[in-house]
């Protein structure tokens, strides 16, 4: 089991460039999944609830590098801002006026991703790209000092037309060129691809990708 699921992890990562990072995202896997991958050099593991990141955090080796890939509420937020390093699903003003008071309270920064609704599906989270330009150009993020907004994030919507998710990932790019005047060097990431669309999002420019099933199995 263990021998496969090394094996598999080392396939998955010949598709993948060096250049791109791979989050693992080990939702509902358990401790020994991440452990199985961390032996195996892998360093960068993804939640998406504040409970179990925090719980896998504290059981786990220190020098992984946490990221939140899924919607915060606001009051979990305490449980993962003294570690965590990078959320991929910063969805609010509020929240990332939020997280930047805790990151102060740790006397940290922490990395953000805008998320943004580039699916056809009616999704509850991300922005709307107008919103997002008009809050930019109006010079809205500058003064959150404890957050270093790194780039963008997006989901495809769920379905097996691969040219319609081609677009809406190539939609997520031509967003983070139109942003990218208004931030610093520091933003240079796109967080775009799944399991099933991941290849897609490369060839349309992802820099980060995020994995589950196809390392860990089918999530029960
Ligand atoms: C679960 C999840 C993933 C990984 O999905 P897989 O299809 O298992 O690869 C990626 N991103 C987010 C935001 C997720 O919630």
């Amino acid at each position: 089991m263990v021998e496969k699921g090394i094996e598999n992890y080392r396939k998955v990562l010949t598709t993948i460039q060096d250049n791109i990072t791979l989050v693992a995202i080990s939702k509902t896997k358990p401790e020994q999944d991440i452990e199985m991958l961390y032996q195996a050099g892998q360093r960068v593991f993804g939640e998406n609830r504040a409970i179990e990141l925090e719980r896998k955090h504290d059981n786990l080796p220190k020098d992984i590098q946490w990221h939140m890939v899924g919607h915060i509420q606001r009051n979990k937020l305490k449980h993962i801002t003294a570690y965590v390093d990078t959320i991929h699903s910063g969805d609010s003003m509020r929240l990332l006026k939020d997280i930047d008071k805790e990151a102060n309270k740790h006397d940290r920064t922490i990395n953000i991703l805008l998320q943004i609704k580039i699916a056809a599906e009616d999704t509850k989270y991300g922005w709307d790209i107008e919103t997002l330009l008009d809050l930019a150009k109006d010079d809205q993020f500058s003064s959150l000092n404890h957050i270093k907004i790194i780039g963008v994030m997006g989901m495809a919507t769920f379905t097996d037309d691969k040219e319609q998710v081609r677009s809406e990932f190539r939609s997520l790019k031509s967003h983070f060129d139109s942003l990218k005047p208004y931030f610093d060097a520091d933003f240079k990431e796109i967080s775009m691809g799944m399991s099933g669309d991941y290849l897609i999002a490369i060839e349309e420019g992802a820099t980060m990708v995020r994995l589950g099933s196809i390392l860990f199995g089918a999530r029960g």
